[in-house]
């Protein structure tokens, strides 16, 4: 029986090392090591099970059962107690195996005359890779001591098999991140591409596992704990909000005296000091796949990230591998903030992150820059290795890691059909969209960042319908100064030369928390403090954007609008604002625009509702449709689960357009649609036939917009959504797309 902190299970170790570094073939080191343990543990059985696939657990190699089950046995995932440890990922220790739960006797193992059982889950950062067992005749459970030091064997097999330690013959012993592998996440920005990967933080390779001088070890991981308190506590000196709040957490975790215990005891074991700490980041990264709070979760990223810390300090490995980057690279990470991912900017192919959101900063910078993004795609950043060859689908949230070679030819079909459809977008894109009844429908872009502003000469566009100032805050660690934002303003409108920009004051809040503002803790964020609210209670930042945009224009035209405004008092209220602002910029002698035209957004449908008055006194309204959807459906934009529930072109929102329409023809306000929905081709067609004229949308859109607009008969879409609503149908998708498919 093996001691906790006895010099066995260094020993033990110490020899498992020794099967490292001899010469041999992966199932000779199995068999090696299953001997090995049983010996040193004092059970009759230890068995070492691998993934053969996905899904199925093979018996690799074994001490004490039948020989001839080796490569023979195979169970499923969950099935029988070795495929339940492999399911949970957690251990089982059982004096009575066989009247447990789900006991699956597997008669060419021999193994009935076993009472007791020790399953261990052999898993790398929350990857699994199999299960070590340990079994005997006597009916016992086995100690706390032994079951620790099993736990740093199974840790050292998964480290040993990362390393290539067990290759071999055979699907179970097949190398590592070789196979092709097909990840599901979701879109973050669509397109299609094909490109080699690249990890934005690079894995950190731990060679050396095993050490039989504990006391060298320990001093190793004091210094670089120390080292690392320090630099956390250098970091945290002139931080604020979010950020803060993440190095409180690191400190408090390099701090943690039981996170030290812990991998101070894997030491006296025999683990390295870098074994110890990945030893605990496994162990985090393996209940980050089975908490689903929020704040736990964020909580064990934080010690994950401490842990890659960690690592780098104690095996000098930094950042910077010396790796070069791909021509063609395709980026992964865990996440990436937006002033990263702006220092990468269009080199990039595509962009693959494990966690992410289609409202994130990340999001919003790669779909200014056009890039092709996956979010969610689970474990990509353990799967892929530097240099991997990836195929992102973007529109499907797909990503194929390693493809074989018919993958390959059917993606880049895609591919090369999607390149055909951009030049029939390039041959229209200094034409009018004008539908085949001779309507004409005006195309804006939405844009937010410098790096949007190239896509208005490529993409066509008539303007800027939606400047997203809010962007220029967010990709930000701090306030940006009213100098920075006059220069960022004026090369806006200097791009744009004679196109009108339509500037959006700052709209935070809800979905857009700046990382440097105190975070509110509001029950429901999007009916909450936010946009114009923000704007008219606090005034100061309002005022120094106004004063900045008057600035920018030196003299030109200005427009500009207010995010989120509920009714008609907000809006003149926050015009009252640029007036005062134009007022005191004449009293400096500065020069001020020819003309200041100020519109507002409509996203509450409350507005839709307000006095005739209102309609005849703003200059103009553009319909923010992803804010106004959401109230109207009551749906909100960013839970998955109901953001898609209901259709836009369900007749009682449409209906609801067609009354903001009417109101704006009575009053001949000016009406745009910048919302998503402008950019969809069907959903787009759609607005233009009810008399939305002018949409607004991503650069990319702009092409199958206009090519859809080109070919329809927008009368009679109008005729088929009329008749449709009168039938009394729910959504008129149906027969719209009946009726574009006899369109050219
Ligand atoms: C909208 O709500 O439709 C809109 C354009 O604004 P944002 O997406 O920035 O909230
Ligand atoms: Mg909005």
């Amino acid at each position: 029986m093996i001691d906790r902190s006895e010099s066995e299970s260094r020993k033990l170790l110490g020899r498992l090392r020794d099967t490292m570094a001899e010469q041999a073939a992966g199932q000779e080191r199995l068999d090696k090591i299953v001997h090995l343990t049983a010996d040193s543990i004092g059970s009759e059985v230890c068995s070492i099970y691998l993934f053969r696939d996905s899904d199925t657990l093979e018996l690799c190699a074994t001490e004490g059962l039948k020989k001839e089950a080796v490569h023979q046995t195979r169970m499923k995932l969950g099935e029988g107690l070795v495929g339940r440890v492999a399911r949970t990922g957690k251990m089982m220790n059982t004096a009575d195996a066989p009247s447990e739960r789900g006991f699956r006797y597997m008669p060419e193992t021999g193994e009935e005359v076993f009472s007791s059982f020790l399953g261990l889950p052999i898993q790398r950062l929350g990857e699994k890779l199999g299960v070590l067992v340990v079994q005997t005749k006597a009916k016992r459970e086995f100690t706390s001591d032994e079951i620790y030091a099993l736990e740093v064997i199974a840790m050292v097999l998964a480290e040993m098999a990362e390393l290539g330690a067990f290759i071999g013959e055979g699907a179970a012993l097949k190398a590592r991140h070789t196979e092709p592998r097909l990840l599901r996440g979701l879109s973050g920005q669509e397109g299609t591409t094909e490109g080699h990967a690249w990890l934005h933080e690079p894995r950190v390779v731990v060679t050396n596992l095993v050490s039989d001088d504990p006391e060298r070890e320990r001093r190793r991981l004091d210094k670089a704990i120390e080292k690392l308190r320090v630099s956390v506590d250098e970091m945290l000196t002139g931080t604020s909000g979010e950020q803060l709040e993440v190095l409180e957490t690191y400190r408090m975790f390099a701090n943690s005296k039981g996170w030290r215990r812990r991998m101070e005891e894997d030491i006296d074991l025999g683990l390295s000091a870098e074994a110890a700490v990945e030893k605990e980041q496994s162990n985090a990264r393996a209940r980050m796949s089975q908490v689903t709070d929020q704040y736990l979760r964020e909580r064990l990223h934080d010690l994950d990230d401490l842990s890659n810390r960690l690592l780098r300090l104690l095996t000098g490995q930094g950042a910077e591998t010396g790796a070069e980057m791909p021509a063609d690279p395709i980026l992964i990470a865990r996440n990436i903030g937006p002033g990263e991912l702006l220092d990468y900017g269009r080199k990039l192919k595509g962009i693959v992150l494990e966690e992410g959101s289609v409202g994130s900063h990340a999001a919003v910078v790669a779909r200014a820059l056009a890039i092709p993004l996956v979010i969610q795609a689970e474990r990509i950043t353990t799967e892929a290795l530097n240099g991997d060859h990836i195929m992102v689908d973007g529109d499907q949230g797909m990503v194929h890691l390693r493809p074989d070679d018919s993958i390959v030819s059917a993606f880049r079909d895609k591919i090369a059909m999607q390149a055909q459809a951009q030049e029939r977008y390039s041959s229209i894109r200094d034409k009018p969209a004008v539908s085949t009844c001779g309507k004409r429908v005006h195309l804006y872009m939405n844009a937010g960042l410098l790096a949007d502003l190239p896509s208005l000469i490529s993409s066509g566009a008539e303007g800027v319908g939606l400047f997203r100032t809010e962007l220029q805050f967010l990709i930000r660690n701090k306030m940006p100064k009213r100098t920075e934002l006059v220069e960022v303003y004026k090369r806006v409108m200097d791009s744009a030369g004679d196109k009108p920009v339509i500037f959006r004051t700052l709209d935070i809040g809800s979905d857009k928390v700046l990382p440097y503002m105190k975070p509110n803790d509001e029950p429901n964020p999007a009916l909450g403090w936010r946009a114009i609210r923000v704007g008219l209670d606090k005034p100061g930042v309002m005022r120094m954007q106004i004063q900045a945009l008057l600035r920018a224009s030196g003299g030109r035209a200005l427009t500009v609008m207010f995010p989120f405004v509920a009714q008609y008092e907000e809006f003149t209220a926050a015009r009252a604002e640029v007036g005062k602002a134009l007022a005191i910029e004449r009293k400096l002698g500065h020069p001020v625009p020819e003309t200041v035209t100020i519109g507002t957004m409509l996203e509450t449908p409350s507005l839709a509702y307000a006095p005739t008055k209102f309609f005849e006194d703003v200059a103009f309204i553009s319909i923010g449709g992803n804010d106004l959807k959401q109230f109207f459906f009551a749906a909100d934009r960013e839970n998955e689960r109901v953001r898609r529930r209901y259709d836009t072109l369900n007749v009682s929102f449409l209906s609801f357009l067609e009354n903001i329409v009417m109101r704006c023809s009575d009053t001949q306000t000016p009406l745009s649609f910048c919302g998503e929905d402008a950019g969809r081709p069907i959903e787009a067609v759609c607005l233009a036939a009810i008399g939305l004229r002018r949409l607004s949308m991503r650069p990319a859109s702009i092409g199958p917009v206009k090519s859809l607009i080109m070919r329809t008969d927008l009368d009679g879409l109008y005729d088929v959504i009329c008749e449709a609503r009168a039938r009394g149908e729910q959504s008129v998708r149906d027969d719209v797309m009946g009726f574009l498919r006899t369109q050219g």
